[in-house]
């Protein structure tokens, strides 16, 4: 494992081409898919450091970006490139957030976190690009290399995740991940995730799926049969078989559900 000032860089790649997974100081990941002609970029964490310089000594390719989904974790370093790709309902979301940007890396954990990296950051010097659609079953042509869209409305509406059939790996973003948020604003109803995910792992299924990685605790890769447990929890709550507690956190209140190593953090009825 490289040490590149708050980047953890590791190879997670089998095949021919290579896969990186970047860990921006333990907070979100984001994984670099290579192929024969293009890279794609999953999510783009804080952005706090030159992530286009991390990316570019990893590969010569041309970059695009996709983001699995609008949040703050996911987003905020889309300005260090021209192309990123997104699904168009989370569009709103990343507008709230990339305008506040100037005053977020004013708050005090941001500083307590990034201090070192931030000080010579001028957030009037930054501008994001806007994000093009991509939607369901959408393909991204690396060149000798795919990687297909899958929607999965839940955490946000604009959720996606991303497959690569060769490496028989799903990037889920927030969506297939060990302590899932539903309790947001914009999450939706937790039945309405629940046959999204259904079906999400429908298609990981056809595609062989084996190793998922998600956007933050991805020190080992998530397998089917996490999917399938993390599936029979999110039915026990939409059934009412499961017993929640309630929780406050930094980003809001509701019930929080335990599943052995697997929580669901939901929204009050
Ligand atoms: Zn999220
Ligand atoms: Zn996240």
């Amino acid at each position: 494992m490289i040490n590149k000032d708050i980047y953890d860089i590791e190879k997670i790649s089998n095949g021919k081409y290579d896969i990186y997974k970047i860990y921006e100081r333990y907070e979100a990941a984001m994984y670099l898919v290579c192929g024969k002609e293009k890279a794609c970029l999953i999510d783009t964490a804080y952005g706090l450091n030159d992530l286009s310089e991390i990316v570019s000594s990893l590969t010569d390719l041309p970059v695009t970006v996709v983001n699995t989904h609008g949040h703050i974790d996911h987003v905020l370093g889309n300005h260090y490139f021209d192309r990123v790709y997104m699904h168009p309902d989370d569009k709103g979301l990343y507008r709230e957030i990339t305008d506040g940007f100037a005053d977020m890396i004013t708050q005090p954990w941001v500083k307590e976190t990034y201090g070192e990296f931030i000080n010579d950051i001028d957030p009037d010097n930054i501008s994001f690009p806007d994000t093009e659609d991509i939607v369901d079953g959408d393909v991204i042509d690396l060149g000798d290399k795919e990687l297909k869209v899958i929607s999965i409305p839940g955490h946000t509406g604009g959720s996606i995740m991303l497959v690569d059939q060769d490496e028989k790996i799903c990037f889920s973003g927030d969506s297939i991940i060990e302590h899932l948020w539903m309790f947001l604003e914009e999450s939706l109803p937790a039945d309405v995730y629940l046959n999204n995910l259904r079906r999400a792992v429908e298609i990981l299924r056809e595609n062989k799926t084996e190793r998922i990685y998600n956007g933050h605790y991805s020190h080992k890769p998530l397998t089917m049969s996490d999917a399938d447990a993390i599936i029979s929890g999110v039915e026990k709550i939409c059934s009412g078989r499961a017993e929640g507690k309630p929780f406050t956190n930094f980003a809001g209140s509701g019930m929080e559900y335990v599943f052995g190593e697997w929580s669901v953090l939901c929204k009050n009825d």
